[in-house]
């Protein structure tokens, strides 16, 4: 970082950080017109006199992008409005052939929103949405890498009419460390409702981050500066950094914070100034009269609800719950939809589901990690995951053998039953060898054997595990527990 601001003047300052974040919706066609959204095709293939913008050429709204916003929106626990206004926003750009974008302004699908992120201590902070709005996505020009860039720019309209939803924030988080999360979340929750895959080198999220300062306890915000097109969330966070850095001293050196448009560049860690608010967009938004009021009644409204899959939170504390297993554990188990979804599979087949979150956790993902491999591609099903944690459970097979079995899996890339078949240890069903174990564990263990005999029958499973541990595993698990309580209770 170029500035330097001294601790003691830092802590003397608060920033301030609202985020606007474009999402691009996964509907097969685009937001007004029959072309594919798919993004990858050739340039300018995609398209058609209304997303080129040639006159007379009238859109036709797709009810799946007003679907997926709307379900967006309810992920994020916003108010529906019933009817909402499509409106032109006006200006000039090379990949912009209509000269508007077709947008919502003052009456948007939406409005206030919110997502809960940790904040210090375990606390969490509720950070307002504001709005969140339909629109479309505008062409894609190419200033590099093509036989001509010297001399060109070039316009791909692929994306021209793809649909967008915008969710602008409150200015209500206070760290580069809270935008991060709150994008975080917010990317989360877009992906378990399926609506954008939330790719950024694709550009099908895109954040745009406000940020000013003010001396803490000032009820006034300062002046904003936008920081545009950053694209990870870590560059957010750096740009963020360095932006109220680059304020404080502006203010501390007595100057006056200018409200503009900055870049980031993030092989120095520095935002430059883009264009002041005098150099500003008059978008001249006026109602799009080719569009008729979008009305979102109660009962589409409750079907988009009932399709609603349960979101990142929720799952995380009914994990808990159900399984029994940690809110560390709900964490990782959590981190995509699939990931959840395969180990509740698992977990709901399996004797002790805390054990199926460990083996996941410990042997799985990290065999799938070193073979850069995802959760759906792994040999071993989750049915071969509940099957295994059932015989350590029961203790037919321990934990090495186990990790052995699962080794072999993945070499062979065969799934556990398969693998346990061939590499069964042998059992031991001879019962004069498991007596003679079994006496050996009760002599050996006289104050359990005394706690037994008292009434505490839990006692048995420490017996059980002493007895496999033992015969490596080997003991036929109903003939020590029938020779143990035959023994026990005698
Ligand atoms: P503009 O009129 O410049 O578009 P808006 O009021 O629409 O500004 O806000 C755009 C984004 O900037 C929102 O996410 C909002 O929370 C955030 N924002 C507004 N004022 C400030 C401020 N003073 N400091 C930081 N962020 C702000
Ligand atoms: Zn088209
Ligand atoms: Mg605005």
């Amino acid at each position: 970082m170029a500035t330097a601001v001294s601790p003691d003047v830092r802590t003397k300052y608060e920033a301030v950080i609202g985020l606007e974040v474009h999402v691009q919706l996964l509907t097969v066609t685009k937001a007004f017109c029959g072309c594919s959204a798919k993004f990858g095709a050739p340039p300018n293939t995609n398209v058609c006199p209304v997303c080129l913008g040639l006159p007379g050429a009238l859109p036709v709204l797709n009810r799946k992008a007003v679907e997926y916003a709307v379900r967006a929106a309810m992920a994020l626990n916003c108010t529906m409005r019933e009817t909402s206004i499509f409106a032109r926003k006006n200006y000039f750009y090379p990949d912009l052939p209509k000269g508007y974008q077709i947008s919502q302004y003052d009456r948007p699908v939406a409005e206030h929103g919110y997502i809960d992120v940790a904040g210090v201590n375990g606390a969490t902070r509720r950070i307002g949405i504001t709005r969140l709005h339909l629109e479309e996505d505008a062409g894609k020009s190419m200033h590099d890498g093509l036989p001509d860039s010297a001399h060109y720019t070039y316009v791909d309209l692929n994306r021209s009419g793809v649909p967008l939803v915008e969710i602008v924030s409150e200015p209500d988080m206070r760290s580069p460390d809270e935008a991060y999360e709150y994008l975080t979340r917010l990317k989360e929750i877009i992906l378990y409702t399926g609506v954008s895959d939330c790719n950024m080198e694709e550009g099908s999220l895109r954040c745009d981050a406000n940020v000013s300062v003010r001396p803490r306890g000032e009820q006034k915000f300062g002046t904003k500066a936008e920081v545009k097109n950053v694209n990870s969330f870590r560059f957010i966070r750096e740009a963020l950094e360095y932006e109220i850095e680059r304020q404080i001293e502006t203010v501390e050196s007595g100057e006056k914070v200018i409200q503009e448009t900055r870049l980031y560049n993030p092989s120095e860690g520095k935002t430059y100034s883009m264009r002041s608010k005098e150099e500003a967009h008059d978008y001249r938004y006026f109602p799009e009269p080719d569009l008729m009021p979008l009305v979102v009644d109660a009962k589409w409204q409750a079907q988009i609800r009932s399709r609603l899959a349960e979101l990142p939170e929720a799952r995380r504390q009914r994990m808990i719950t159900e399984y029994g297993i940690t809110a560390y554990d709900a964490g990782v188990l959590t981190a995509t939809r699939s990931l959840a979804d395969q180990f509740e599979e698992a977990a709901r087949s399996a004797k002790n589901p805390k054990r199926v979150a460990n083996l996941l956790q410990s042997e799985i993902m990290g065999r799938l990690k070193m073979r850069g491999l995802a959760i759906e591609q792994s040999p071993i099903s989750m049915k071969g995951i509940a099957m295994s944690a059932d015989l350590v459970e029961s203790g037919a097979i321990s934990g090495k053998m186990l990790k052995d079995l699962y080794d072999f899996a993945f070499e062979r890339n065969q799934d556990f039953p398969a693998v346990y078949e061939q590499k069964k240890p042998q059992q031991i069903t001879d019962t004069t060898t498991i007596e003679k174990m079994i006496d050996e564990v009760i002599a050996a263990s006289p104050k359990q054997v005394e706690q037994y005999r008292a009434g505490k029958k839990t006692v048995a499973g420490f017996f059980v595990g002493q007895v496999m541990k033992a015969s490596k595993g080997q003991a036929n698990p109903a003939l020590v527990n029938e020779i143990l309580s035959r023994k026990l209770d005698a």
